[in-house]
Order: C-alpha cells, then sequence, then structure tokens
C-alpha cells in the first residue's frame, strides 16, 4: 500500500451498470468504490473495491460525472 503525495485521477465518476444476471440497467455504482456493490434485484456483486479503482463486474451503460 503506497499513499504518497500523489494527485489521483478524479474520483467523482459514477457508472450505471447493467447486471449480467437479472438486466437490471438502473443501477448506479461508484467507480472508486471500497466496498463490494450488489445489485438492488438479485444482490449479485457488480463491482468489486481493488483498493483504487474498483472492478466493474457487469455492463456498463453509461458514464455519469
Ligand atoms: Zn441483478
Amino acid at each position: 500500500m503506497s499513499r504518497k503525495g500523489q494527485i489521483p485521477e478524479p474520483t467523482s465518476r459514477f457508472y450505471i451498470v447493467k447486471c449480467p444476471e437479472c438486466d437490471n440497467d438502473t443501477q448506479i455504482v461508484f467507480g472508486w468504490s471500497t466496498i463490494v456493490v450488489k445489485c438492488d434485484v438479485c444482490e449479485k456483486p457488480l463491482l468489486k473495491p481493488t483498493g483504487g479503482k474498483a472492478e466493474i463486474l457487469g455492463e456498463i451503460v453509461s458514464e455519469l460525472d
């Protein structure tokens, strides 16, 4: 874990992700989330925290700024 005085990329980035399991395509996730985000409908994980930018497990429908 290295946290030096490095300027990170913008952190206010949200995505609308489509759940591959139930086709719920209205789920908004934070791209830098530090917690697992689950689908509201079927609770399938849609995002996995990595310590930096999170790994999005579903299909990205659109990006929000
Ligand atoms: Zn789902």
